[in-house]
């Protein structure tokens, strides 16, 4: 078949932020990864988003003396969806693998995820099978989220999956042309399509260092990845106010009536305090919601860039 021909090259794309101690490692197994690698190039893209300990200087000189080494700066921390964004403008192969620094998806099952990108699939993503050392808390509020985002956004949406997954040509340039600031690649990598196919493995833990994850940072990944799919919450907010409206037009005439014909009747100060805070509730919600896609649009019209370079090394012809 043709298709394996034209699929001979790959672009292995590490977003780092502070990885010194893990990026040894990384180097180490990556050499002997390539070096076995008979009937595929390999190039390395380091992106490096702001590090500020000695991640770049170990990228420079790992690059210095391996020629498939390249790499861009950033000229700050932009975070990790902007991070591979710079690498996606920037790969320049066949196909893209997208690794984490920390080794959490192993390497070595690029050749694997390789024969499937060869029998004609563009996006092979890699499925954890377990979640090694992961609480039970975020396993869990991670599949009900998914499983909601699934439901509201009509959208397939790969569970238990992250960026690691092997990219052909055609979903590069697709997602090169998916510019927008506010970035949610789970939302894109679904929304673009194509023939996919899931690969199971086994998530490691992180070699060494620390995540940069924290809770606050993922219910605001979880908001950005809602309002990135769907505007349902606009809708249930507009739903949510007309009901109200029609009860309270409703509960206007009782009264009214009641008054009329019972006069009038001081007590009532639960129920008007109830109505007065579950509206004062409701509106202060949807303002919430409103806010958020208002802010989504302020920051798509500023029309910044998604992130600036600092210092690159791409050799533009492989
Ligand atoms: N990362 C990044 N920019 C950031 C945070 C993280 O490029 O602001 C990189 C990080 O170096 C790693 C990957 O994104 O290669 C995943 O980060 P981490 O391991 O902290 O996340 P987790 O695996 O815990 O979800
Ligand atoms: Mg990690």
């Amino acid at each position: 078949m043709d298709v394996m021909e034209t699929r001979s090259t790959i672009t292995v794309l590490v977003p780092c932020y502070n990885e010194q101690e893990s990026l040894p490692q990384l180097f180490e197994r990556m050499d002997r990864l390539i070096q076995t690698s008979t009937d595929l190039s390999y190039t390395l893209l380091f992106v490096d988003d702001g590090s500020t300990d000695n991640t770049r200087q170990l990228i420079r000189n790992y690059s210095d003396s391996h020629s498939y080494s390249e790499f861009i700066f950033l000229s700050r921390n932009f975070g990790k969806e902007k991070a591979m964004y710079a690498g996606i403008e920037n790969v320049y192969t066949d196909g893209l693998v997208i690794i984490d620094a920390d080794l959490q998806d192993p390497p070595e099952l690029i050749p694997e995820m390789v024969k499937l990108w060869r029998q004609g699939y563009d996006d092979v993503y890699a499925r954890r099978k377990s979640r090694r050392g992961e609480s039970w808390l975020k396993k869990a509020t991670s599949r009900w989220y998914y499983d909601i985002l699934q439901q509201v956004s009509g959208i397939a949406i790969q569970k238990d999956t992250g960026d690691f997954r092997l990219l052909d040509r055609k979903c590069i340039d697709a997602l090169k042309r998916l510019d927008e600031s506010e970035r949610n690649s789970k939302a894109l990598f679904s929304w673009i399509g194509f023939k996919k196919i899931e690969f199971l493995y086994d998530r490691d833990k992180r070699a060494a260092g620390k995540t940069k994850w924290n809770y606050l940072k993922l219910i605001h990944l979880a908001i950005d990845g809602i309002t990135s799919f769907t505007t349902l919450p606009l809708k249930i907010a507009t739903w949510a106010g007309s009901l109200v409206s029609f009860i309270a037009v409703v509960y206007a005439v009782v009264v009214l009536i009641r008054t009329l014909a019972f006069g009038v009747d001081v007590p009532g100060y639960a129920s008007t305090l109830i109505v007065v805070l579950i509206l004062g509730g409701a509106q202060l919600l949807s303002l919430g919601i409103i806010g958020e896609y208002l802010g989504r649009v302020f920051m798509q019209t500023k029309n910044r860039p998604i992130y600036l370079i600092e210092e690159e090394k791409i050799n533009k012809n492989d």
